[in-house]
């Protein structure tokens, strides 16, 4: 197999075959949407998932942590479910043995309806209200008390009855940033978790264990996107220290699982997949070897990392003009579904792929362009003075690596729908003809098969999200005391 992104630069001796293969995969899907209709002039933005890709990423994450525990060692991978919150993607990490981190009551309904069991659910939020612990206790799913005040709630209700809930508590190890303030999670200053560093927090902590027999694990996420491997070890081994003085303490294993985060960053910048799971691993297993040697269980709960090179936004260009010399694209996919890119841009480039009008990547010179979306304000830019292949009007832009915390975030600026999202998988051995596709998939040319992941939003819920059924709520008689008014 040819190893070439869409712009045609030979990449087969840049990064290993599965990372080739994804940029393959993504070419062949994106011609197989526009062949097969999922994309076209009346269904101008679609998300499409690489099936084999989610797949390959668990598989990773498994092998990493296997090859540095201890055999027999319990490891609960937890998916981190905001990063990509749709059921479908979740019942397929479930079925690759990834269980799922929740931070909501809706978080925790799409676990389960994802088919999650409760002893692979954990549950950490930072302001979980006393019906969220009660309903997580009679679950049985892990808990992180995130705070004092929530650790008082839990005393409450643990006194109430038994619950095969595992609990622990969240520390914040104060090791320091990254380079993108809003996600780092261990400053001195963080909203997460116990602040560990603080006059008399460490013995605080201890003595919260020593009293409480059920308090048996531990749980530190120092941030995400943006913090380097060194700091994330940081945090990691300063953890691992506190358990060890607990146990010391208590005289006997009381803390008995460490769960460790996610936050294993990204590269945005190529198909490449860097750092990968195994990098880390090998880094968290020399710096901290004791969490390792099978006297603690692990948990882990990447997100990101597990998700993000495996989704594409594919969006038409629905006119091409110029302005102040500058070629400008405009597409369908803009702030709706690349908040933090439009917003933030310096924080979260994302690549841009051009395609042809028949999905075929689009060949020419490189040309320096602005590709914007759809909403109504100036800033409503993908990419900015990006040089590409000139994108025309009818033609496609694939915005990459977008498979976490992108098309799965609706914002609804604009009352723009959100668009639909397909999954797909290759037929990679390469005879070109369908595939056999099972219940809900479409096989198609090109041996690609898609299966719906979530339907498109259409206009009449966007009216009934709107207030729709409330039409006359504000113009009514609404006065105190007369019906209608809450
Ligand atoms: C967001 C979050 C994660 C996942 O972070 P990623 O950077 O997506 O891996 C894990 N744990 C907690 C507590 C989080 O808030």
């Amino acid at each position: 197999m040819e190893a070439r992104v869409s712009d045609g630069r030979d990449i087969s001796g840049e990064f290993d075959g599965s990372d080739a293969g994804r940029a393959v995969r993504r070419d062949g899907a994106v011609r197989a949407a526009v062949e097969q209709g999922l994309l076209g002039p009346g269904t101008p933005i679609v998300g499409l998932l690489d099936v084999a890709g989610i797949r390959e990423s668990a598989a990773a994450l498994r092998a990493a942590f296997d090859a540095v525990t201890a055999p027999g060692t319990p490891v609960l991978h937890a998916f981190a479910v905001k990063a990509t919150p749709l059921v479908p993607v979740v019942r397929l990490l479930h079925e690759e043995g990834i269980g799922a981190e929740v931070a909501s009551p809706g978080e925790l309904a799409l676990a389960r309806a994802a088919g999650v069991p409760a002893e692979r659910t954990v549950l950490d939020s930072p302001a979980k209200t006393p019906d969220e612990l009660r309903e997580a206790l009679a679950l049985g799913i892990a808990v992180n008390a995130d705070n004092p005040q929530e650790l008082e709630r839990l005393d409450a209700l643990m006194a109430e009855g038994t619950s095969a809930s595992p609990v622990g508590i969240r520390v914040n190890p104060q090791v320091g940033g990254g380079s993108i303030e809003a996600l780092s999670t261990a400053t001195a200053t963080s909203k997460f978790g116990v602040a560990l560093r603080d006059e008399g927090t460490r013995e605080w902590v201890v003595r919260a264990y020593l009293d409480r027999p059920w308090l048996t694990r531990l749980h530190a996420h120092t941030g995400s996107q943006g913090i380097p491997p060194a700091l994330m070890t940081e945090g990691v081994r300063e953890t691992y220290a506190l358990a060890e003085e607990i146990n010391e303490r208590a005289g006997r294993r009381q803390v008995d699982t460490l769960d460790i985060g996610g936050g294993l960053p990204v590269n945005f910048a190529s198909d490449e997949t860097t750092p990968t799971y195994a990098e880390y691993a090998r880094v968290l297993r020399e710096a901290v070897p004791g969490l390792f040697d099978g006297r603690y269980g692990l948990v882990t709960e990447f997100g990101r990392s597990l998700l993000a090179k495996h989704g594409t936004i594919v969006a038409r260009v629905e006119y091409a003009k110029s302005a102040g010399d500058r070629p400008i694209a405009v597409t369908h996919a803009g702030v709706q579904v690349a908040t933090r890119t439009v917003y933030a841009p310096g924080s979260w480039p994302l690549r841009v792929a051009a395609y042809d009008g028949k999905g075929q990547p689009k060949e020419g010179p490189d040309v320096v362009q602005d590709v914007a979306g759809p909403a109504c304000f100036a800033g409503d830019l993908l990419a900015v003075g990006r040089a590409l292949p000139l994108l025309e009007q009818g033609d496609y832009a694939a915005v990459l690596d977008t498979g976490a915390y992108y098309f799965a975030h609706h914002y609804a600026y604009n009352s723009l729908a959100r668009p639909a999202v397909h999954g797909f998988t290759v037929d990679e051995t390469g005879t070109g003809t369908g595939t056999e596709a099972g219940a809900g998939t479409e096989a198609g040319a090109g041996g690609v098969a898609f299966a719906t992941v979530r339907t498109a939003q259409t206009v009449a819920e966007i009216v009934a999200e709107a207030g729709g059924e409330h039409a006359d709520a504000l113009t009514g008689e609404l006065r105190p005391g007369r019906a209608g008014a809450v």
